[in-house]
């Protein structure tokens, strides 16, 4: 279905009566970054909302939901607190420079609260995620010509399925496939530490001290962003204990929230139930689901579709009643 049939469905749908039917009184809206400018590093992965669609996403919260701390949102769980109207808290994972120059600022500007997840590896520029790499190497074959024999060294070095595109294939690297994306960069003459040098595209250690400073919360997202399912129990858990005891040496931070990198899609009980585990509370992005685990939230994407923050919110708000009807509204452990 195209989007614009998509839009068409959801403005047949009322919100209000939506809201009311699936009784959902918090919900936690998921971001990277807001940017006006190309982004080569992202563009070929997600797509970014400009600053006007953001501030129409913030004016459609604050006309709906009220902006509430993290802390409240974790405490209604332990006390079993009910919100007297619907709440919503904004956060930001990976920690991207445009939530010092951009997101920060609007949202002190409209007293909105928010935690920003971020990778202790890539802060003050460090080192590139992988799925960063992924698409600045799309973008260079998109912008430039290569030879026949530089794309056929680069197709070498990924394993062809069956009638996949090369970008198809890049896309698929995983966090263990790092080695092969620095090879075909080198191929490329794509310099992902030029690349950080120039454009900055993390926050830096400062950076995190004046988000702090201003009332932000600041939780972890693992050391340099594996997807969970890709990498042993062990290693998940090396991930988020050095990611939030890192936190907590630079930063001192209240709280050991942890935001799982990608999703928690596969992360078993024996994670939840690990004795070594530090995390106090983590997050996920399922949306409405249920999950057996009370100290997992749920987050909701917003940067998934070309649709605003009503129309995705409407989708979760369906989904969450079909689900129902089916008994199936569960995160699967
Ligand atoms: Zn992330």
């Amino acid at each position: 279905m195209s989007n614009y049939f998509i839009r068409f469905f959801l403005n047949l749908i009322s919100f209000e009566v939506l809201k009311s039917l699936s009784s959902h009184k918090i919900i936690l809206p998921l971001y990277h970054t807001v940017s006006d400018r190309r982004l080569p590093h992202i563009e070929n992965l997600y797509k970014v909302k400009t600053i006007a669609e953001f501030r129409r996403d913030l004016d459609f919260f604050l006309r709906n939901y009220q902006s509430v701390d993290i802390k409240e949102i974790i405490n209604s769980t332990k006390d079993g607190h009910k919100f007297s109207r619907p709440v919503f808290h904004l956060s930001f994972d990976d920690g991207l420079r445009e939530v010092r120059t951009i997101i920060a600022p609007i949202l002190l500007e409209q007293g909105i609260h928010a935690t920003f997840f971020i990778n202790p590896s890539f802060l003050d520029n460090k080192s590139l995620f992988y799925r960063f790499k992924v698409s600045l190497i799309i973008d260079a074959l998109k912008r430039f010509d290569f030879s026949d024999s530089i794309l056929n060294k680069i197709k070498s070095c990924l394993s062809p399925i069956d009638g996949s595109s090369v970008q198809r294939q890049l896309l698929n690297l995983n966090y263990n496939d790092t080695d092969v994306l620095d090879e075909i960069g080198g191929l490329l003459n794509v310099s992902f530490e030029e690349y950080l040098e120039k454009e900055s595209p993390f926050l830096s250690i400062d950076d995190v001290h004046w988000l702090i400073s201003k009332g932000f919360t600041i939780g972890a997202h693992s050391l340099d962003h594996p997807k969970y399912s890709d990498i042993a129990l062990e290693e998940q858990i090396r991930q988020t204990n050095c990611s939030l005891e890192y936190l907590i040496n630079q930063f001192d931070i209240e709280n050991r929230l942890f935001a799982f990198p990608f999703s928690d899609n596969n992360v078993t009980l024996d994670y939840f139930n690990h004795k070594d585990l530090i995390q106090n509370y983590s997050f996920g992005t399922s949306g409405f689901k249920e999950d057996k685990i009370f100290s997992n939230f749920h987050r909701i994407p917003f940067e998934h579709y070309y649709l605003n923050a009503e129309s995705i919110i409407k989708i979760c708000h369906l989904k969450f009643l079909i689900r129902k009807l089916n008994n199936s509204n569960f995160v699967v452990r």
